[in-house]
C-alpha cells in the first residue's frame, strides 16, 4: 500500500508514518509539506490513500482536494484541528471521503483508514467488474481475459500489470510505479523486467505487437492503456 500524507507538520506526520508501520508493515508512506506538491505527488506517486491537512502553508486544504478530484478518485481522509461543521460538511462535498479531527488516536486513524479502504475496494470491484476495449474484454472478478471472445492465457505478473495498466486508462504510469506494484519495492531499479512482460502482454493481446494499439510506450515515462471509443466498463445482469 501506497500512502501520501499532505501534512506541514513534522510531529503529525511522524505519528502517522509510525502508525501506518506498526499496522501494515509493507505500506510505502510518502510525505508534502505544501499543497502544491501533494497535488503533484497524486500524480507522480499513484498512492492508494491521501491524508490531507486543511492548514497548509501554501494553499488551502479545500483547494488541494479540489485539485486533486479534477484527475483522481484517491480516497482521502482530511486532517484537521478545525471542528466545526461547516468545514466538515464542505470537505465531504469537496470530495473527501472521511474525516479525522486533531489530536486523533492511532485506534482512531486506523479505524478511518480501514473503513476508507474497505469502502474503496468494494467499489472499485462492484464498478469495473467487466471491461472490454475493441475486442479485449477483462472480467475483474475472475481474472479472466478474452480476446474476440477466446480465453487469453495470462501469467499472474501479465494479469497484475494489465490490471494496474487498465486501471489507470489513459494515464502514463510511471515504470518506477509498475515495478513497485506489480513486482514488489526491491525491483525499482529493475526496468528490463517491464519491457518483457509488457511485450508478452503486447504479444498475446495486439493485433500487430510491433505497432501497438492498446499498450503505449511513452519514452523514458512508463506505460500508458489506451481506452478505445469503445470501452465500456459494466456491471453484469444480478451481480
Ligand atoms: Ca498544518
Amino acid at each position: 500500500m501506497r500512502v501520501l500524507v499532505i501534512e506541514d507538520d513534522p510531529e503529525i506526520v511522524q505519528a502517522i508514518s509510525l502508525c501506518f508501520k506498526v499496522r501494515w508493515p509493507e505500506a510505502s508512506v510518502v510525505t508534502r509539506g505544501l499543497g502544491n506538491q501533494g497535488v503533484e505527488a497524486v500524480e507522480i506517486e499513484m498512492p492508494d490513500i491521501v491524508l490531507l491537512d486543511l492548514g497548509l502553508p501554501d494553499i488551502d486544504g479545500f483547494e488541494v482536494l479540489r485539485h486533486i478530484r479534477l484527475f483522481s478518485t484517491v480516497p482521502v481522509i482530511i486532517i484537521t484541528v478545525r471542528e466545526q461543521e461547516v468545514d466538515r460538511v464542505r470537505g465531504l462535498e469537496a470530495g473527501a471521503d472521511d474525516y479525522i479531527n486533531k489530536p486523533f488516536s492511532y485506534l482512531e486513524l486506523l479505524a478511518r483508514v480501514n473503513a476508507v479502504l474497505r469502502r474503496s475496494s468494494f467499489e472499485k470491484f462492484r464498478t469495473s467488474k467487466l471491461f472490454t476495449a475493441g475486442d479485449l474484454a477483462i472480467d475483474f472478478g475472475t481474472q479472466e481475459v478474452s480476446l474476440r471472445g477466446k480465453a487469453v492465457k495470462l501469467t499472474p505478473t501479465e494479469y497484475r500489470l494489465l490490471d494496474l495498466l487498465v486501471n489507470n486508462a489513459g494515464r502514463t504510469v510511471p515504470q518506477r510505479v509498475l515495478l513497485e506494484r506489480v513486482w514488489g519495492p526491491e525491483y525499482v531499479d529493475t526496468p528490463e523486467q517491464i519491457k518483457v512482460h509488457i511485450h508478452n502482454l503486447r504479444h498475446k493481446l495486439e493485433d500487430n505487437p510491433q505497432n501497438p494499439h492498446l499498450i503505449l510506450t511513452e519514452a523514458g515515462r512508463g506505460y500508458r492503456f489506451v481506452a478505445s471509443s469503445k470501452t465500456t466498463t459494466t456491471q453484469p445482469a444480478g451481480a
